[in-house]
């Protein structure tokens, strides 16, 4: 199998590569390096840049925005991406609903929503996993009832990610209480403004305050904002929930990563070998390694499906498992190999702008947070657990 880029890619790449040069702000791929925090403000600055060159929503289709990217050309830029130390982007709008509307959505919809996704106007939240409805996400208990041209929207959400931002949010609701869990529900686009919704936050094991708590008393939503057919939602969330895997596997961000891990084991303490140099390190850093190539022809494997007009199936959920393994191996291995300097947890190095005690390398302060914050990886989007148990359904028919 040629793996190899022909000549016009290898020359996308150098556009993909001038571009980061010329746009990416200093300010943020320096943040990104190290690890630090970003604002709203910052992620907001970088889709707004991605937008005026046509490439924030790379996979969407020409007529809705999207530059008409081969998957290839998707694939180069993502790695790029991520080597260039660029903002991810916030995927709720861009990587998750939007591939849901163009689908399903009403040419209404469509042309109210998706816009404004890109030009920024709107920052959508997920609203799926509720208390007792994560891995068994059709049990979900938040009821939209129809009164006349409004849903009346009752319930609670939770892990809602960067909630406290949000403008919108898509949520499963349940809108019929007697058919079977995944016949009775319904995908619904709701404005975070709408009297009735309270957001409180959860601070994660980090310290990091990225989830919430979403709860709905009496929210009444357009009818409007019904995607699709009522009662029909859950093919829907299906359909979106592979975009999430997919994107979770994070194969570029996982490069940039053990790229700067090499660095990072091969620096010396005085009169010492470098950790690159022990060899049960250096087994379990070529583990990943050699994980991390074959992920990188798997990822192919599924945007090539995607290209030919499927949606990633069942293949999302095996990049899910292995990405998020490779991801939080790395995280686990670069703590260890900055041994001591990642013992300090400062949670306020990880501001832009810290000026207190250096505490070793540059990035060592993020390498504790980092793994802790990893953590979350093998849980969200459906846990490598459940992923595993879709494999053996739909793959090795079990
Ligand atoms: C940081 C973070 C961000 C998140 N962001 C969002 C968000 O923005 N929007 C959103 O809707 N949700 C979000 N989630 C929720 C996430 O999707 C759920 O946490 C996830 O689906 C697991 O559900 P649960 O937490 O209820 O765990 P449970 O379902 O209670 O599972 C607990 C454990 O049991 C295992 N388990 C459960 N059932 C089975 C089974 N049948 N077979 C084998 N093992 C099983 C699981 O693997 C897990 O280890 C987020 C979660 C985290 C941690």
């Amino acid at each position: 199998m040629d793996l190899s880029f022909t000549p016009e890619e290898e020359a996308f790449r150098e556009e993909v590569r001038a571009f980061f040069r010329d746009k990416l702000p200093a300010r943020l791929s320096t943040l990104v390096r190290e690890g630090k925090r970003l604002r709203k403000s910052d992620m907001e600055e970088w889709h707004a840049i991605l937008n005026e060159r046509g490439w924030l929503a790379n996979h969407w289709p020409e007529e809705w925005g999207g530059p008409g990217w081969s998957v290839i050309q998707r694939f180069i830029f993502d790695n790029e991406s991520a080597l260039a130390h660029a903002p991810r982007v916030v995927p709720f709008g861009v990587n998750m609903l939007g591939p849901v509307l163009i689908k399903y959505g009403s040419e209404e919809q469509k042309k109210q929503w998706l816009p404004r996704i890109l030009d920024g106007s709107d920052w959508w939240c997920q609203g799926y996993s509720e208390p007792g409805a994560g891995s068994d996400l059709a049990g979900l208990k938040t009821t939209a009832v129809r009164n006349g041209d409004v849903y009346v929207v009752n319930g609670q959400k939770t892990w809602t990610t960067l909630g406290q931002h949000a403008d919108m949010i898509f949520c499963l609701v349940r809108t019929d209480a007697t058919a079977k869990k995944q016949e009775g529900i319904s995908f619904l686009l709701i404005d975070m403004k709408s009297p009735g919704i309270e957001v409180r936050p959860i601070t994660l094991i980090d310290g990091e305050q990225e989830v919430n708590e979403v709860f709905f008393t009496d929210v009444e939503v357009p009818v409007a904002n019904l995607v699709g057919e009522e009662n029909l939602g859950w093919t829907y969330a299906k359909y979106l929930l592979t975009y999430e895997r997919t994107n979770i596997a994070g194969v570029g961000f996982s490069i940039a990563s053990f790229e700067r891990l090499k660095e990072v084991a091969q620096m010396q303490k005085k009169g010492r070998r470098s950790l690159a140099d022990d060899p049960l390190f250096a087994a379990r850093m070529a583990r990943v390694e050699i994980d991390l190539a074959n992920m990188q022809t798997t990822n192919l494997r599924v945007l090539a499906a995607v290209a030919g007009g499927g949606a990633p199936g069942a293949e999302s959920s095996m990049l899910k498992i292995k990405g998020t393994e490779i991801r939080q191996e790395i995280t686990s291995l670069t703590r260890r190999a900055y041994g001591s300097y990642a013992a300090p947890y400062i949670p306020e190095a990880l501001e832009a702008g810290w000026n207190g005690e250096d505490v070793g390398p540059e990035d060592a302060a993020m390498a504790a947070p980092s793994y802790f914050n990893n953590r979350k990886l093998s849980i969200f989007g459906g846990s490598n657990e459940i992923q595993k148990n879709i494999i053996s359904k739909a793959i090795l028919g079990l």
